[in-house]
C-alpha cells in the first residue's frame, strides 16, 4: 500500500531531479544511502493545518534538514522566502556540516 503522499513524495523527488526543493541538495529516498538530514521527506507547502491537501500540486520534496528547520519556527516563514534564505547560508557553506554538504553536493558534478 502507498498512501497519497508517499506518492507525492515520489513524484516531487523525480520531478526536481532528486535536489531539495529549499536547498537544492541531491537527497536521497530509498535507503539508507546517504546522511540522515538529506533523506527526501514531502513537504507541504500550503500546511495541511491551512487546508493544504497531500495532492502534487501542495507537494515538493524537501530534505528532513530544510523540513524540519522551517517547521521549528514559531511562524514558518513563506516557502519563497525561505528558500532564498537557505540558499544563501549553502552558498556559505553555514547550512549542513561540511561532509553532508559535499555528499549533498556531489551528484551535481558528477550526474
Ligand atoms: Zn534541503
Amino acid at each position: 500500500m502507498t498512501s497519497q503522499i508517499q506518492h507525492s513524495r515520489r513524484i516531487a523527488f523525480d520531478r526536481q531531479c532528486g535536489k531539495c526543493y529549499y536547498c537544492g541538495l541531491r537527497m536521497w529516498l530509498d535507503g539508507p544511502v546517504g546522511p540522515s538530514a538529506l533523506r527526501c521527506t514531502a513537504e507541504h507547502l500550503i500546511p495541511r493545518s491551512e487546508g493544504g491537501g497531500d495532492g502534487l500540486s501542495n507537494i515538493v520534496a524537501a530534505c528532513l534538514h530544510c523540513n524540519q528547520t522551517r517547521h521549528k519556527r514559531k511562524k514558518p516563514p513563506e516557502p519563497d522566502r525561505y528558500r532564498a534564505e537557505v540558499r544563501k547560508r549553502v552558498s556559505r557553506g553555514a547550512w549542513l556540516p561540511k561532509p553532508i554538504l559535499a555528499w549533498g553536493s556531489a551528484s551535481m558534478s558528477t550526474a
